[in-house]
C-alpha cells in the first residue's frame, strides 16, 4: 500500500548532513543544487531559531519542523514549500520576524509562512453548525493550497504527540478541531490516507469509550479476517493470470477505526454490515483491465446485490476513482474488492498533491468531476487546475494556480464565541452586526476587531474576531447605508429608520390643558414645576381670570406620549388649589 511514509524515528541530533540524506532518500534526489541551497539555508535558520526549545514530549522542537518538512517532501511539494515547512513555526515560537523571513527567503516563502501563522490563529470551538463555515474560512485565510497541505501535515505530526499536552481541555479542543475541520479538508482535497490518519488519531480523545470499545472489537475480529484474506489472495492471483490480466499489486487494506465506527453507527451497530473491515485492493494497468478484473471476480464469486460501485464512471466529489464490489467469497463470506489503476491509487492517497508530480512527469490526469453544490469550491478548484493544464503553463504559473482565489469576493470573520460569519469583501462591522441579529445592528454603539476599538467604516478581513458593543436606546443613522455592503444590513437599516420616523409622526401633537384653580400666590410656579420635572418645554402659559367660579391656567405643550399626559395630570391634581384639568386638542 502506498501511504504517505510516517516519520517515527526519534532522532535528537538533526543536522544538515543527516537531514539532507533523509530528504534524498525520500525520492528527492532530483532536487537541483539551487533547491538544496535554499533548503539548507532554511534548515540552518530553523535550527538556530528553535535551538534549545523542547516540545511537551521532551523532543527537541526541531524534530517537529523536520518531520513536517520531510512529509511535504514525501508529497512531492516544491523546494519552497519544503523550506517554508522548516520555517513554519519560527515566527510564532521564536524571535524570528516576518520581515526577516521575507528579506532572507523572498516573497513566496514569506507568503507561505505567513499563511500558516494566520491559520494558526483560527480557533475552532466545536460549534458543529459552524464547521462548514470554519473550513471555508480556513481556506480563505490560507490563500494557497500549499499552505493547507502544510497545515494538514503539521496537524498530523502534532496529533502524534498530543498525549504530551498537559491541559486536557486543550487536548480535546485540538482533537475536535482535527475531526471536524482538518480531516474533512483532507477528504475534500482527496487525501484519503491522511484523512483516515487524522480521524483515527483524534478519535480516542474525542470519544474515549467508543474508541476503546472499537479497538477491542477490531483486535478480536482482525486475526481471523486476516487469515481469511491470506487464503483468498493466491486464488485471485491465479485467476487473473489465467485471464491474462496483469496485476500490479494486490494488498489487504484494513478499514480505519473511526470510519468503521461511523459505519457501525449508521448500521445499528451490526458488525455483519461492516463488510470492508478488511478489503482486498487490486491495482491493474489501465481502465479496461479494471472492468476486466471486476468481471473475473464476479465470475469466481457471486456479487452481493447493490454493492457494486463504479467510481470510475462516477467519481466521488473529491475525485476518488475505483471500482468497488462485495462478493460472497470463500465459505460464503461477504468480502469487498477495490479495483483501480496505479494513477487512481496515487490520486486516492495523495489527492490534490498528486497533481504536482503528475505535472512534473508531464502525464495527463484522468478526468474527474466534482458534483453537488455543497462542493462547489472543490469543483471550482479543479476546473481551475484543468484550465491551467490546457494552457500548458510553466511550472511557475502552475504554482500560481494553487492560490485559493475563488473566495476573493468573500471574507470570513468570527464572533467572540467562534461562530463564523461569511460576508462580502469590503464589509464593515455594521454588516457584521446585522448578520448576527437585527437588534444587534440597530443598537450598535461601537465595534472591536481583534480586541481593538475600530470605527464603523473599518474594512473587515478574513480571520478577524469582531465584537459589537450595544446600547439600549441606540438607533441606526442614515449614514450607515453608505457604510454597509450587504443588502441584509441595508434593508434592516431602512426598516428601522422608517419605524423611527413613524413613531415621530404618531406621537401626540401639541396638547393643551385648561387647569381650573383657586387663585393663590405661587400656583403658576407650582404648575410649571411639574412640566419641568418631566423635562417638557411649555409652549405658552396663560393665566386668565374667568367669569366662572375658578380662574384657569392654560398650558400648551408637546407631550412625548399618551402615558406622559396621564402622569402629568396625576401630578397636577396633587397641587393644592387645582380643582380640575381639562384636555383640549
Ligand atoms: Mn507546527
Amino acid at each position: 500500500m502506498l501511504a504517505i511514509p510516517a516519520y517515527n524515528k526519534f532522532v535528537t541530533d538533526w543536522n544538515w548532513s543527516n537531514y539532507s540524506a533523509e530528504l534524498k532518500s525520500r525520492g528527492r534526489s532530483k532536487l537541483s543544487e539551487e533547491d538544496l541551497r535554499l533548503i539548507e539555508k532554511a534548515f540552518k535558520y530553523a535550527a538556530g531559531a528553535h535551538n534549545g526549545q523542547k516540545r511537551f514530549s521532551g523532543e527537541p522542537f526541531l524534530n517537529h519542523v523536520v518531520a513536517v518538512s520531510l512529509n511535504t517532501a514525501d508529497l512531492k511539494l516544491d523546494a519552497k514549500t519544503v523550506s517554508a515547512a522548516l520555517l513554519h513555526d519560527t515566527v510564532e515560537d521564536s524571535a524570528a520576524t516576518f520581515r526577516e523571513i521575507k528579506k532572507l527567503f523572498g516573497d513566496e516563502i514569506y507568503f507561505l509562512v505567513r499563511g500558516v501563522t494566520k491559520v494558526n490563529k483560527l480557533k475552532y470551538r466545536g460549534a458543529e453548525r459552524a464547521a462548514e463555515s470554519m473550513r471555508r474560512m480556513f481556506l480563505a485565510v490560507a490563500q494557497d493550497i500549499r499552505v493547507v497541505v502544510l497545515k494538514l501535515v503539521d496537524r498530523r505530526h502534532n496529533m502524534k504527540t498530543l498525549w504530551a499536552l498537559p491541559d486536557p481541555e486543550k487536548r480535546l479542543r485540538i482533537a475536535t478541531e482535527t475531526l471536524d475541520i482538518y480531516a474533512p479538508l483532507a477528504d475534500r482535497l482527496g487525501m484519503g490516507e491522511l484523512k483516515g490518519e487524522l480521524e483515527d488519531s483524534a478519535f480516542g480523545y474525542v470519544h474515549p469509550h467508543e474508541y476503546e470499545w472499537m479497538k477491542n472489537e477490531i483486535q478480536e475480529r482482525m486475526p481471523e479476517r486476516e487469515r481469511y484474506i491470506q487464503k483468498i489472495m493466491p486464488l485471485v492471483k491465479k485467476e487473473m493470470h489465467a485471464e491474462k490480466i496483469k496485476l500490479s499489486d494486490i494488498s489487504a487494506r484494513a478499514k480505519h477505526v473511526y470510519s468503521a465506527w461511523r459505519k457501525l453507527l449508521r448500521n445499528d451497530m451490526n458488525w455483519d454490515r461492516i463488510l470492508d473491515l478488511v478489503a482486498l485492493r487490486l491495482t491493474v494497468e489501465n481502465i479496461e483491465s479494471c472492468y476486466a478484473a471486476l468481471g473475473v471476480i464476479h465470475k469466481l464469486w457471486r456479487p452481493v446485490p447493490g454493492r457494486i460501485k463504479d467510481y470510475i464512471a462516477l467519481p466521488k466529489f473529491n475525485g476518488y476513482q475505483s471500482l468497488h464490489t462485495t462478493v460472497f467469497c470463500l465459505e460464503g463470506q461477504p468480502t469487498e474488492f477495490q479495483i483501480r489503476t496505479r494513477e487512481m491509487h496515487k490520486e486516492a492517497e495523495y489527492g490534490i498533491a498528486a497533481h504536482w508530480f503528475w505535472e512534473g512527469a508531464g502525464k495527463p490526469k484522468i478526468g474527474a468531476k466534482f458534483v453537488g453544490r455543497k462542493f462547489e469550491w472543490v469543483r471550482q478548484l479543479q476546473e481551475w487546475q484543468k484550465e491551467k493544464k490546457k494552457e500548458k503553463s510553466s511550472s511557475k504559473d502552475f504554482l500560481e494556480s494553487l492560490k485559493i482565489d475563488f473566495f476573493k469576493n468573500r471574507i470570513f470573520v468570527l464572533t467572540p464565541k467562534g461562530d463564523v460569519i461569511d460576508l462580502p469583501d469590503g464589509a464593515t462591522p455594521i454588516d457584521f452586526a446585522y448578520h448576527i441579529h437585527s437588534e444587534i445592528g440597530n443598537r450598535a454603539a461601537g465595534a472591536k476587531v481583534n480586541s481593538r476599538l475600530v470605527s464603523f467604516d473599518y474594512k473587515l478581513a478574513s480571520g478577524d474576531i469582531v465584537e459589537i458593543m450595544t446600547q439600549k436606546n441606540r438607533k441606526p443613522s442614515p449614514e450607515w447605508l453608505n457604510l454597509t455592503r450587504t443588502s441584509l444590513a441595508k434593508s434592516q437599516i431602512r426598516k428601522e429608520l422608517r419605524t423611527n420616523l413613524a413613531v415621530t409622526e404618531t406621537k401626540p401633537k401639541e396638547t393643551e390643558f385648561e387647569i381650573k384653580v383657586r387663585d393663590r400666590i405661587g400656583i403658576l410656579k407650582d404648575v410649571s414645576a411639574v412640566f419641568s420635572d418631566f423635562r417638557i418645554n411649555i409652549r405658552t402659559i396663560t393665566s386668565l381670570a374667568s367669569s366662572s367660579l375658578y380662574p384657569a391656567i392654560n398650558v400648551k405643550f408637546e407631550p412625548k406620549n399618551r402615558e406622559q399626559i396621564e402622569k402629568i395630570k396625576t401630578r397636577l391634581k396633587k397641587i393644592g388649589g387645582v380643582e380640575s384639568i381639562a384636555e383640549k386638542n
